[in-house]
């Protein structure tokens, strides 16, 4: 089946990348047809939602664009065009109001994504956006055009220009699967390997501590760790201990770094710092403090508070005997070792890693390879810690991308 409609701009995925960058080119005056795999729209985004959509961050926008590490220079222009601000305004042009919180984290009102997405979708359609649902993209045929699979059979269309905004691969039964790679790859367009960001990791924990503590969450811990490049960082947060190794927002802001480092060394050492708000001498006094006929671990649970899951972990990494010698036991409360091994499988992970190399795109986000194609969103090879910062990139590239391709069809395609 072939698609009579050939001046329309196709938009491939409808995640929060392709749905801005089909909002952008709907109000530029363009046909625009949005081709969704899933029989609707932003599952991701609606699945953000539930723990509370975090759209953006309100902190200096300075500090928030080194939040993108060594793919800043690449977004940066993208950013500046949207930033947090420009985000919030265009959330609050679709009725919903925004709030920061104590953190900084940004929020809609109510913390959903489903009403943020219902007034979008309906703002769309009032633009003329058409919506094709369960058109699944499979490639290019020989004559380039895109070929869908679709409930009523394949379907072949030849746009004016195509935006992929087909996200990464992690979550795949939300719609994003990473299929899309070699069929990038074979056009000659460069994909650094897809792999998991803000993910979990493995730890080798003892059967005792995953049967008593697995799902237990360590609150107020201290994380630090200096990554291959030398570089030490420290922060504070809860993190989760799980069955097969530690999971939580403190682990996720460290993604990248423990990636990088398991990927060189094979393993991560990082420390936690049971009692961040004692100081180690304090600790120490804690610890050497006369006992009586108390056990070692009342007397930790009555003077340091430390006790389940603290003292759990503790005892699985230093050993019962190294309760007879209270430096160390002091030691380790201020600087706990813990080593990952591997990352949780893409599928598990937050977000995506890798993806479309920024150096196959030019400066609209075309690919070199394919002109009038242009790429947005978690697809492309970058990556940030979560805290809204996730989304404010893939809708700047959304915006960026759509732009581009108004700028490249009116000096003629
Ligand atoms: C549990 C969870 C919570 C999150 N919370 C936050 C948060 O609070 N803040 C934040 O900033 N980020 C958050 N994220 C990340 C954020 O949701 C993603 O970064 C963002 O959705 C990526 O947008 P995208 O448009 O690039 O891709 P996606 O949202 O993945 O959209 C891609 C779309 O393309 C479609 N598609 C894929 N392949 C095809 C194909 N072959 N043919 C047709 N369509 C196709 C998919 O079905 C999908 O609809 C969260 C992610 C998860 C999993």
């Amino acid at each position: 089946m072939t698609d009579p409609a050939h001046d329309h701009i196709a938009i491939v995925g409808g995640g929060p990348a392709g749905l801005m960058a089909a909002e952008v080119l709907a109000r530029g005056g363009h046909a625009v047809v949005v081709y969704e795999a899933k029989p609707s729209v932003a599952r991701k985004f609606l699945r953000a939602g539930i723990g509370g959509l975090n759209i953006t961050h309100g902190e200096e926008y300075e500090l928030f664009c080194t939040r993108y590490g060594n793919r800043q220079a690449s977004l940066q222009a993208m950013l500046d065009h949207f930033p947090p601000s420009t985000l919030r305004a265009w959330v609050e042009s679709l009725g919903v109001t925004t709030f920061a919180g104590s953190s900084g984290r940004v929020f809609p009102e109510g913390m959903k994504a489903a009403p943020l997405l219902r007034a979008w979708v309906q703002r769309l359609r009032g633009l003329g956006v058409q919506f094709q649902l369960r058109h699944r993209w499979l490639g290019w045929d020989e004559d380039e055009a895109l070929i869908f699979n679709t409930p009523t059979g394949e379907l072949q269309t030849r746009p004016r220009a195509t935006v992929l905004a087909l996200g990464g691969g992690s979550w795949p039964q939300l719609g994003s699967d990473g299929a899309w790679a070699p069929w990038l790859q074979a056009k000659g367009v460069g994909v650094a390997p897809l792999k998991s960001a803000n993910c979990g990791f493995d730890a080798a924990w003892s059967e005792h501590l995953r049967q008593h503590h697995a799902g237990a969450h360590l609150k107020s811990v201290a994380l630090r760790f200096t990554d291959m490049h030398g570089h030490t960082d420290l922060r504070r947060g809860e993190l989760i201990i799980s069955r097969y190794g530690v999971e939580g927002s403190l682990i996720y802001a460290y993604s990248r770094q423990l990636r990088e480092s398991i990927e060189a060394k094979g393993s991560a050492t990082f420390t936690l710092d049971l009692l961040p708000d004692r100081s180690a001498a304090q600790v120490l006094a804690a610890v050497q403090h006369p006992r009586g006929a108390r056990s070692l671990s009342s007397h930790l649970k009555g003077r340091l508070n430390i006790s389940g899951v603290k003292a759990a972990l503790l005892w699985e990494t230093l050993g019962k005997e190294a309760g007879a010698d209270p430096a160390r036991l002091a030691g380790a409360i201020k600087a706990l070792p813990i080593t990952v091994t591997a990352t949780r499988p893409l599928n598990e992970a937050i977000s995506t890693a890798g993806g479309v190399r920024f150096e196959d795109a030019d400066e609209r986000l075309m690919l070199k390879a394919l002109p009038g194609v242009f790429v947005a969103g978690e697809m492309l090879d970058w990556e940030a810690p979560t805290g809204g910062y996730l989304l404010t990139a893939c809708l700047a590239q959304g915006v960026w991308a759509g732009a581009g391709v108004h700028d490249w069809l009116r000096l003629g395609g």
